[in-house]
Formats: structure tokens, sequence, C-alpha cells
């Protein structure tokens, strides 16, 4: 090659070395590499207890523009949003939100259930190990140690080194310590009684930060006590049975359920602040207390994502009072709605618009009741708890020569005595399969499965499907059956929930805010896949026993 020649090749080589430097340059200033998060400050989680999906359709002309129309027009509102596990009740629920899992994955089986290693009943979230922080009573003797499974908010923790701060608040103890996890900085519950302050546990802290013992001392929840009247005129509430019906509760000292309920006068009859939980003020006073924990906590004030679970537990206290069809509820909706609208307006001043994402959901939902659903000519009926039915007792002695091999009967399930089983040489697994045989005669039981096909059995879809996923193999009973559609053990005022139909399960699902599409959908999407979506959004780990998915039609 020449002299000159080679010049030329060197000319031509940079001169397209260079071509290709600006148009690499160019290509990354058009398409920047996409970060694979765009994590808010500030993630808000609802849950509301007791609301059924209706509510929000039913009560849409009530609602004004800035609460549920604001989440549901600029988010993502998931319309065919269900529970995939029975026993459909408050702790199940709050730890299948946060966890992605159901029962059978996180433990928390029950409110209550039967320890099967202490031979004894047990409450979800009691551990005498701590002692009460706020408060005089054992009502601060709690902890999450029962919940076996990691939850959304445990893994913000962790992925944040610690620093994004997690901060639970509700009504109800349960809905607040396991939305809050194994390592929320604070989880707040109300002391009702004479008390009528927020209260702790010594699992968080040693005792009340300032704000709190001020707001506690301030007074400021005596508001609240004063009459309980319709916030619309009550002939407007189209969409519930008449303010006097056969199946509504009331409160003591009050011969009829209807407004107005005048709160000082019911006050010592209704066990003085625990009354307010059962009004909408029970929610006002939940809203104070988040935006003072925004505010107080600095939540969502730095780049680092932080995490406030709220709990609106009176929507679930009304509605077991009241029932499904009444004003009662009606206008705790309408309330809701308002208290939802000053909740959004402090975000938007506190973190900023756009800068926080918020879930919305429920821990079940309820069924009208029964005497209701008689007269509409519905099947439905009282379903007479097993353990007074003289038919099983005698079954059970007549068969086996003693009652004794039942240990225990709780939330639908019969745990057997195995030691008796073992020392009376009788088979578990034909004992399990007699008595489901005998309890599918009874009326107002429609389902029974035993724990050995809840074992050896893979079940995808319909009631089966939903009791696997509430079984839990360490602490489950041996017997477990769901009661015929329209039946419940409740009684003849109000509303239950617990079963594994639809009134139970169909409950309202809505994302808002950074990261989140516009829309809906009606693809099936199941309690579980909220903890993993909201996990693709912070870029983080998923709950470490997550089953659910990312629901992908919801984010950005
Ligand atoms: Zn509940
Ligand atoms: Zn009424
Ligand atoms: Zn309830």
């Amino acid at each position: 090659m020449s002299q000159k020649k080679s010049v030329v090749t060197l000319c031509v080589l940079l001169l397209c070395l260079y071509s290709v430097q600006v148009c690499s340059q160019r290509r990354a200033d058009e398409n920047p590499p996409i970060a694979p998060t765009d994590a808010p400050r500030l993630v808000v989680g609802i849950v509301v207890d007791q609301m059924r999906y209706d509510y929000l359709t039913r009560f849409w002309n009530h609602f004004g523009d800035e609460g549920f129309k604001r989440l549901v027009g600029d988010g993502f509102l998931a319309r065919n949003n269900h529970f995939n596990y029975v026993p459909t009740y408050t702790a199940p629920g709050h730890a299948s939100i946060y966890t992605g899992t159901t029962p059978s994955g996180h433990g928390i089986i029950g409110n209550n259930w039967f320890d099967k290693e202490n031979g004894k009943e047990i409450y979800c979230v009691t551990d005498t190990t701590m002692t009460s922080v706020g408060t005089v009573t054992t009502a601060g003797q709690v902890s999450p140690f029962r919940l076996e499974s990691s939850t959304l908010t445990d893994q913000l923790r962790l992925h944040t080194q610690m620093r994004g701060k997690v901060v639970a608040i509700a009504i109800k103890d349960r809905a607040s310590v396991l939305p809050g996890g194994h390592m929320a900085n604070a989880a707040y519950w109300f002391q009702g009684g004479s008390e009528g302050h927020w209260i702790s546990s010594s699992y968080y802290m040693d005792k009340l930060p300032a704000w709190v013992t001020d707001y506690n001392a301030s007074g400021k929840v005596n508001q609240y006590r004063r009459p309980w009247d319709t916030a619309d005129k009550i002939d407007t509430y189209l969409e519930s049975g008449p303010d006097d019906s056969p199946f509504e509760g009331t409160f003591n000292g009050k011969d009829k359920p209807t407004f107005p309920y005048d709160l000082p006068l019911l006050w010592d009859s209704n066990g003085q602040y625990d009354l307010l939980k059962e009004t909408p003020y029970g929610n006002s006073l939940t809203t104070d207390f988040a935006l003072l924990a925004m505010d107080k906590e600095a939540l969502g004030k730095d780049d680092i994502p932080d995490f406030l679970a709220i709990s609106y537990s009176s929507t679930d206290y009304i509605g077991h009072r009241f029932g499904v069809s009444s004003k009662e509820v009606e206008d705790a909706y309408v309330r809701l709605d308002g208290e939802l609208a000053r909740l959004l307006k402090a975000l938007d001043k506190q973190v900023g618009e756009g800068q926080y994402t918020l879930f919305l959901t429920a821990d079940h939902g309820a069924m009208r009741p029964s005497g209701e659903l008689k007269q509409k000519k519905i099947s439905s009926g009282d379903e007479e708890a097993l353990v007074r039915r003289n038919e099983f007792r005698d079954f059970v002695a007549y068969t086996y020569g003693t009652y004794d091999i039942i240990q225990n009967i709780s939330n639908h399930q019969i745990f057997l005595n195995h030691r008796l089983l073992e020392n009376l040489d009788l088979s578990p697994r034909e004992v399990e399969d007699k008595i489901a045989t005998e309890l599918i005669k009874y009326e107002g039981i429609g389902r029974v499965y035993t724990a050995y096909q809840m074992q050896g059995e893979q079940y995808n879809r319909g009631i089966p499907y939903l009791l696997q996923n509430g079984y839990n193999q360490k602490r489950s009973g041996d017997i477990l059956w769901v009661p015929s559609p329209g039946f419940s053990d409740y009684g003849a005022t109000g509303s239950q929930h617990g079963s594994p139909y639809q009134y139970d399960t169909h409950v309202p699902l809505i994302f808002y805010g950074r990261g989140i599409r516009t829309g809906s959908t009606l693809l099936r999407t199941e309690i579980p896949d909220i903890a993993p979506t909201v996990s693709v959004l912070l870029g983080m780990e998923f709950p470490n026993a997550a089953t659910g998915e990312p629901i992908a039609e919801a984010l950005k």
C-alpha cells in the first residue's frame, strides 16, 4: 500500500468512526435508557373494611368529584377483583393483600383460630410477651409474630436498607399490625372504652412519640361525640332500603334503627369511645390521625419511598350492625368519599400530585341479611352452629363411642383429637370421610372437604380452589365445610361475611397515581396480585411467599 493511499484510508476510517459515534450519540439522546422503575415517594395502601364492589357503583351518584370519582377517573379500576380463598375475614384479608399470598402461605387462617400446638383458641395478633404502649389495658399486647411470610411493607424496608418508613393506622389492631408487617416503624390502633386514644405495642416502640401523646391529650377526638345524622338528605338515599327495617340491629338504648343517632345519649350504654368505631366518625378519626402521622413522620418528603397503610374499620362495624341494604351503610360510604377527598388533598399538598401512588381495596365483602333474602324469595337461612347440633353430637358419640374425638370446631373447620384417634386405633382419613358424609346431609352446609383432599389434590377453580388456598397444612383443621349460598351463622339482623360466594369475594381494587395507567379491566384479578403489582412499581423483590401476579394492564 502506498503512503498516500494509506493516509486516505485512515481518513475514511476516522470519518466513519466519527459518524458512528455521532449517530450513536443521537440515538442515545432520542431514546435515553429506561430505568426499570420510577418509584413514588410514598405508597398509600387503603383497605376499606367490608366494602363490597357494588358499593362503588350503587352509591356513585352521591360521590363528589374529589374522592372515589377522582381515583376511578384518573386511576385504574379492576372491576372483576376477588378474594381467592376462604374464610373471607378481616385478618386473612389484610394479610393476603399485603403478603400477596393466601392463608395457605401466610398462616393467618382466621381472626381467631384453634392453635393445635397449644390446644387453645388464639387471636391472630395477640402476643403476651409484649407490653401495651399508651393504654392501661392489655390492648397493646400484640405483634405480627404469627404472620409467616413477608409483606409488601417488609420488602420496602429491606429494599431501602431500612431507610423507607412504614407507618400503619387503623381502628382495629389486626388491620394495622398485619399491613405494617414485621418491620414497621410504627403501627397504631384505637383504644375505645373510657380512653379514646391511639395506642401501640412494645413490639414497635417503648413509648408513644410526643406528637401522638399530644394528640391523645388534646381531646380532639371529642369533636365526634355528637349526633350522627345523614350527610345528604335521607330521602335522596334511594340506593338503600327503608331506614327502619326488621333486618337491622340498633344501638343499646335505642329502640329503632333510625336516624338521627344521639351519640352523647347513647355513649355510656355502648362502650363510650367504642361507640365512635361503629359510626362514620371512626373513619374520620382515622383520616385525622393518618394526616397527622404523614406530617409528623415526614412521609413522602424525600426520594426514598415510604409506606402509609390505612384501614377504614368503621364500615365493617356499621355493616355488621345495620346490614348491606341499610341507609346507615349508604351514609357511611357517602361520608367515606369525603374522607378520601380530604386524604388526597393532603397528599397533593404534602407529597405532591404525581409523586405518590395509592391503592384501595377491601378485606372482604358481605352478605345481605338472610331474613331480607328470604323475604325476597332467594334461598337463604340461618346456619345452625355445628357444636350446638344434637344430631351431630349424637352421630359422633354413637359412631365412635365418645364425642371427645372432636377437639375443636371453629371457622367452619373441625379439628380432630389425633392422640385419641390413635389410642382408639381409628384412621384419621376414615374418620374425616365418615364425618364429611354426615355433615353434607345437614341443612345450611353446602360443601364438605377433608384435609386429606386438601393435601392430595390440586384444585384450580371453584369452591375447592378457594378452600385449598385458605387451607394451611400446619394450622388448619381436618374437615372443612362451607355454608350453602345465602346461609350464615350470624343471626337475624345485620350482615356477615366469611364465605366463598361472590357477595364475600367481589371487592373493588383501584390503583391511582405515579406509574399507574388510566383505565379499567374486566379480566379477573385476585387479591394476592396487589402486592406483586406494587412491588414491580417500586422495583423491589416480591414478598417471599407471594403467589399473585402483577396486574400488567394497571402499570405504565
Ligand atoms: Zn373486615
Ligand atoms: Zn336504619
Ligand atoms: Zn366483619
